[in-house]
């Protein structure tokens, strides 16, 4: 079996009927890359940026972020490489500084709206990602926008550092993509407002999911409510597409239900453009998709998405793939 996923190493990934979709993965850090090559990856769908300042005594300046960012884009030669801006707050903590005290944290003040507040972390950040634009195809993504608002405003923070760089004769992409993660319910709803502003997206399910459903992403205590496949979620998933699409947008998908085999079929149904996942997943998931019809994959979704509950979804889906 794992001589027939190795023929999917270098092939492109598409469905039975050769429509074409990107398979890439997630990484924490440059050295994650290695990994990513190994297992034919097709991108960097994300790169979360936390870990360079959570395995630090001090906000990486600009220069130490260009040098990680530059490793990335360099190892990966041309291929498209995603990188979030600074998702931290809520569980992700940082030694040196206090974040406000809240009393719900995965609610307050955390990722855009940190960032957004604090305009000079940001700058050194969006520099950084602009002069490793230089060197490859770089996308620049936002996490945890709730408004176009927000997402207008972090897009002026990159325009006002294009021009800066531009006066100090400092080379970057001037055509880099600006995206944002679709992981609050309000943004999914909006999407084709969104869509006329953003590059692309890219559906961050884990917390997608969280704040749907109302269920703390770290609590056992309510994880039954963690539902991937629950139909309000595909609901909300379509609606993305939808809203990406109508203005020619794409949409990517980088958390963890991007990897999820029993997901693949009605995501692929749905119209999704680009699946993010760890890089071990990758082979598997190109084979998949690679035994499925778009016309079969979209009467799945359209199935899944009359379902009453996430059982019904489940059964669908694994028939399905016992037909295939
Ligand atoms: C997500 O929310 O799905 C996601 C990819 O981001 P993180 O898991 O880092 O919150
Ligand atoms: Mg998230």
């Amino acid at each position: 079996e794992k001589a027939e996923l190795l023929k999917f190493k270098n092939e492109a990934s598409k469905t039975k009927d050769g429509i074409k979709k990107l398979i890439e993965a997630n990484i924490g850090s440059p050295i994650d890359v290695n990994s990513v090559i190994e297992n034919g990856g097709e991108g960097i769908g994300l790169f979360r940026s936390e870990f360079l300042y959570m395995d630090n005594d001090h906000f990486p300046t600009e220069d130490e972020q260009y040098e990680s960012y530059k490793k990335v884009v360099d190892a990966m030669e041309g291929k498209i490489v995603v990188i979030r801006t600074l998702d931290i707050g809520g569980d992700k903590k940082l030694s040196y500084f206090e974040f406000p005290h809240e009393i719900n944290p995965f609610l307050g003040y955390r990722a855009i709206r940190f960032t957004l507040d604090r305009k000079d972390i940001f700058k050194d950040q969006l520099r950084a990602l602009l002069r490793a634009s230089a060197h490859g195809e770089l996308g620049i993504m936002f996490p945890m926008i709730a408004t176009v608002d927000e997402f207008l405003r972090a897009k002026a923070v990159v325009e006002e550092c294009k021009l800066e760089l531009k006066s100090e004769g400092i080379k970057y992409d001037e055509n880099v993509l600006v995206g944002m993660m679709v992981e609050i319910p309000a943004a999914a709803v909006n999407a084709d407002k969104f869509s006329k502003h953003a590059d692309f997206f890219s559906i961050g399910t884990n917390d997608l999911i969280q704040y749907s459903m109302a269920a703390d992403r770290m609590s056992e205590n309510v994880s039954y409510l963690y539902q991937p496949l629950n139909p309000a979620i595909l609901k909300l998933i379509s609606l993305t597409i939808e809203g990406a699409h109508k203005n020619n947008k794409w949409v990517g998908m980088c958390g963890e239900m991007a990897g999820d085999i029993q997901a693949l079929p009605i995501l692929v149904g749905l119209g999704l453009d680009a699946f993010s996942m760890s890089a071990s997943s990758i082979l598997q998931a190109r084979c998949l998709m690679s035994k499925i019809t778009m016309k079969e994959a979209k009467e799945l979704s359209i199935k899944a998405l009359e379902c009453q509950d996430t059982d019904e979804v489940i059964k669908l889906v694994d028939n399905f793939i016992e037909g295939i």
